[in-house]
This record gives C-alpha cells, sequence and structure tokens, in this order.
C-alpha cells in the first residue's frame, strides 16, 4: 500500500482499509478525564467557573503556596461516586490519594493529587452499542484528582509572544476513567466515548462540554494480527478535543502501525500527538522519556472511607441509568430497540416520552410520533426537546385521539405543526378549525339516511347487486360531511342501512 493511500486522506479521513482489518485487528483502550461539576473547586472553596478573568478564582491552596492544606469536597466525592456507580464499579469502602510529582509552569505545588494504588471504585463496564450489536466494555477504575492551571500560550506584548499562566482551572475536580484494552475499532472507541458521555450528562455529574475541557481522551492503541493472543506494543494518542478527531486518529494510527509492522519495523512504546491539521500523529515522547512520577500517598489528606449509609445516600439520589431506562421501554412499551435508544439519548426525551405515553396509553405510537414527526420539528426549528411548544400531554392526546378513531392519521399530520406552532392542544385545534373526525354512529346515521334519500337510483343498483356503487355512496357521504367522517365507520353505517 502506497504512502498516499495510508497518509494523505486530510479532515475526511476514511475507515481504515479492508485488507489490513481482515489481517490485523485493532486493540484499544481509553483513558477519559470528566470535569465534576461541583461549584467549588477540589480542595478549596474557591469557585469552578469557566471564563472568569485570568487568575480571580484562586486561593493560597490551589496557587500551591507552601504551607497550606488542602481539604477534600464533600460534594466531589459525591459526584464521583455517582459516575462510578453509572459504570457499574465496586466503590472501595476505603481509598488514597497520592502525589503524582511533575514539573509544569502551569502546577505550581509541582504535583497532582490523584489516586494510585488505591482508587475510588474499580471492575466496572459500560455497554456500548456499534451497528447494533451490543458489547460490554469493562471499566478498570474511576480516581479522583485535581487539575492543573492552564497555560495560554498567544500573550502578545510590546511585539514578543508570552506564555501565561492561568491558575483558575488549578484544582478543579476531576475524575479519570481508564478502561480496559477491549475496543476492537475506532467505531467501538466512538461509541463507548458517546456512551460514557451520555451516562456521565444523564446522572447530572458534569456538562461534558469539550469545548470547555470538561470532557478529554487519551487513546491507547495497538494492533494484532487476528487470531495472535498476545497485545501489540501501544501507542498512547494525546490531544484529542473532539469525537470525530478521536476516530481520525485511530483511524490513522492503527494505519501507521500496520504499515510499519509490514515494512518490517516495530512500533515503539510512546506516546504521539494528534495533529488536526495534518490528520497524522508525531510523536511526543519515548517510554524512555516517559515520567516517574514518584507516586506516594497524599500526607495532607486522611484516606477517604466511603461507608455503607453514605454509599446508599448517594446511590438513592441517582436517577435512572440509560442502560436501564432503554431496557425498561423495550419491556414495558414494546418499543424497538432503536427507538428506545433514540428516547433514552438524553433525560428529557426519555421524560418527554413517558409524559405523553401516561396520556396516550401507546408505547409504540407515541414512540414513533416523538422520533419522527415531533423531532423532525425540533430540528427544522433549532429547538432542544425541553423546550417543546408541543406539551407531552398534548402529543399523547393526538396519539389517543388516533386510536379512538376520532382523528385519522392523515388529518393527526395536518394538526401536529399546528400544534407546534401555536402550542394549543389537539381538541382545541380540532375544535377551531372544524377538523373533528366523525366516528359517532348517530350522527353518521343521519348523513347516511340524507345521502341515501338523495341518491335513490344508486340505492336501486346496489340492492340489484351493482356493489361496487357502494362506493360512490362512500363518496357522497365523506363529502356531505366535508371528510370529517371517518371511512371505517361509514362503511359500516352505509352497509348497514342498505341490507335494512
Ligand atoms: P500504563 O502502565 O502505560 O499506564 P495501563 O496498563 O495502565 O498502561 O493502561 C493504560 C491504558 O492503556 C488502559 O486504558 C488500557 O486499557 C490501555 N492498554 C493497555 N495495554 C494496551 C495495548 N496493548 N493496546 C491498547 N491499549 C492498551
Ligand atoms: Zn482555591
Ligand atoms: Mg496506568
Amino acid at each position: 500500500m502506497g504512502e498516499a493511500g495510508l497518509y494523505n486522506r486530510g479532515m475526511s479521513a476514511p475507515a481504515v482499509a479492508d485488507e489490513i482489518l481482515t489481517k490485523f485487528e485493532p486493540v484499544i483502550g481509553l483513558e477519559v478525564h470528566v470535569q465534576l461539576g461541583t461549584n467549588t473547586k477540589i480542595f478549596c472553596s474557591c469557585p469552578v467557573e469557566f471564563g472568569a478573568p485570568p487568575n480571580t478564582n484562586v486561593c493560597p491552596v490551589c496557587l500551591g503556596l507552601p504551607g497550606a492544606l488542602p481539604v477534600l469536597s464533600r460534594q466531589a466525592v459525591e459526584l464521583a461516586i455517582g459516575a462510578a456507580l453509572a459504570l457499574h464499579c465496586q466503590i472501595n469502602p476505603f481509598s488514597r490519594f497520592a502525589r503524582k510529582n511533575y514539573f509544569y509552569p502551569d502546577l505550581p505545588k509541582g504535583y497532582q493529587i490523584s489516586q494510585y494504588d488505591q482508587p475510588l471504585a474499580e471492575h466496572g463496564f459500560l455497554d456500548i452499542v456499534t451497528d447494533n450489536s451490543h458489547k460490554r466494555v469493562g471499566v478498570t477504575r474511576v480516581h479522583m484528582e485535581d487539575d492543573a492551571g492552564k497555560s495560554v500560550h498567544d500573550g502578545f506584548r510590546d511585539s514578543d509572544h508570552y506564555t501565561y499562566v492561568d491558575l483558575n482551572r488549578s484544582g478543579t475536580p476531576l475524575i479519570e476513567i481508564v478502561s480496559e484494552p477491549e475496543m476492537r475499532s475506532s467505531d467501538e472507541a466512538y461509541a463507548y466515548l458517546t456512551e460514557l458521555k451520555q451516562t456521565m450528562q444523564y446522572i447530572g455529574i458534569s456538562d461534558c462540554d469539550m469545548e470547555k475541557g470538561q470532557l478529554r481522551c487519551d487513546a491507547n492503541v495497538s494492533v494484532r494480527l487476528r487470531g495472535a493472543e498476545k497485545f501489540g506494543t501501544k501507542v498512547e494518542v494525546k490531544n484529542l478535543n473532539s469525537f470525530r478527531f478521536l476516530k481520525m486518529a485511530l483511524e490513522h494510527e492503527i494505519e501507521r502501525q500496520v504499515e510499519l509492522i509490514e515494512s518490517g519495523g516495530r512500533v515503539q512504546q510512546e506516546t504521539r500527538l494528534y495533529n488536526v491539521d495534518s490528520g497524522k500523529t508525531t510523536a511526543m515522547r519515548s517510554k524512555e522519556q516517559a515520567h516517574d512520577y514518584r507516586y506516594f500517598p497524599e500526607p495532607d489528606l486522611i484516606p477517604l472511607r466511603v461507608s455503607e449509609h453514605w454509599l446508599h445516600e448517594v446511590k438513592a439520589k441517582l436517577p435512572e441509568l440509560p442502560s436501564d431506562r432503554r431496557e425498561r421501554f423495550v419491556e414495558t412499551y414494546g418499543l424497538r430497540e432503536y427507538d428506545a435508544q433514540v428516547l433514552t439519548l438524553t433525560r428529557e426525551t426519555g421524560d418527554y416520552f413517558e409524559a405523553a405515553v401516561a396520556v396516550s396509553g401507546d408505547g409504540r405510537s407515541t414512540a414513533n410520533w416523538v422520533t419522527g414527526d415531533l423531532m423532525g420539528l425540533l430540528k427544522a426549528a433549532g429547538k432542544e426537546i425541553a423546550e417543546s411548544p408541543i406539551k407531552p400531554a398534548h402529543l399523547g392526546e393526538l396519539v389517543a385521539l388516533i386510536n379512538k378513531g376520532e382523528l385519522s392519521g392523515k388529518l393527526a399530520k395536518e394538526i401536529l405543526p399546528k400544534m407546534f406552532q401555536t402550542g394549543d392542544s389537539p381538541s382545541v385545534i380540532m375544535d377551531r378549525e372544524g377538523l373533528r373526525q366523525i366516528s359517532d354512529a348517530a350522527a353518521l346515521e343521519k348523513i347516511v339516511a340524507d345521502v341515501l334519500a338523495a341518491n335513490p337510483k344508486q340505492v336501486e343498483q346496489y340492492k340489484a347487486g351493482k356493489i361496487a356503487v357502494a362506493g360512490f355512496l362512500v363518496g357522497q357521504v365523506m363529502k356531505a360531511s366535508r371528510g370529517q367522517a371517518n371511512p371505517a365507520a361509514v362503511n359500516e353505517v352505509l352497509k348497514k342501512a342498505l341490507a335494512g
């Protein structure tokens, strides 16, 4: 395979070539940082706030001044426990913090406070779906740590470039979620990160806004010959600040490693950076240059004990998880897997659906209306479901009216956009516009009688065996009702009247 075919693919890198994937199997493990949505920092009471003027949300603790002592935020621990529970982890009743020592200008303490040999939680999993196939990916561990500050490289003064340090972010609470090396394609990695983000947002522990750095991902990737048991040498790819870049970087890296092996080389264990402009990864540091963090237990903090009681409290406050809700939607409402998935993408969508079903009593059609017409209208208007002008109860009413035969599916499709425009209920619109479908037998009998009286010739023909004229008579009834008669009901009433 030529160099051009492998590397010069730019922004729209297609998936890895089939001939590569029939011979080699990628192995991927992700390390994801999630910023916890606390009000304050993890070890001091400074506010966590994005976009504040530089170095305004700081104090001796997060500035790393000598002698300042950290105090662990209870809220941060509770959010971290919530996240770990959502990832089906076991919460360790005893965990502790450790110092991870390294020098960096935006790390004034000279160390990060993290967890090392005794993390908060372990042995979890996340279920992912790709192309309708299910897979469980193991979560090795979830641990807590503080974030560093930020180096701002675009400082400019007196025609010189400066790098400034902003310590507002210093001490922001993070969790790191480490996966098992169990993903086998860039699509699975993409699905894992999607599911992870969705879960974190769903239980409300983080907004996971990637542009604000609230969700960050490093990818570990290696390749091995299909059928081989031993993993290949892994490369860590950093700087993946969007879902698309994660996928593109992995695809590039898989091809690079295969190319290297096929040409007789060996993959070096190293950290590489993904360059968005070139679409390539470049070496950042090798194993030999790897940091030796000299971890040791943090002497300024007591170990973290999570009692059964506290754990129960946090559990009780957690909402139903999206994966559980998905399953429940399939079982309780008889939804298709795909619809259940779409309806549990966000908590708001699931809540909307359930509120509508409570009124309609029909899960399947309600699901169809929500995922189809309603989502179409919302998308066109650039609105979130929480801002939907159609209240869930009104959508439920619409479905119920169809099921009761008071509204045809065709009329309902016309009414829905009007509900969207006005926020009115379907019955209000039907009354206002005279759109109510007539299924009531008594009302129809009257119209039918009038039509039969006005068309004696056709009635005679029908009675003489020319059944086909019934179609003409139905048409007359529909016309007389200005299209509002329920055709099925008309048929029935007409047949009776003609037989009588
Ligand atoms: P390190 O000691 O370099 O930190 P770990 O074993 O802790 O490595 O794993 C870090 C991450 O790399 C995890 O997400 C793990 O799943 C992943 N990983 C480990 N080995 C491999 C491999 N051979 N190929 C791909 N990913 C791997
Ligand atoms: Zn502070
Ligand atoms: Mg490790």
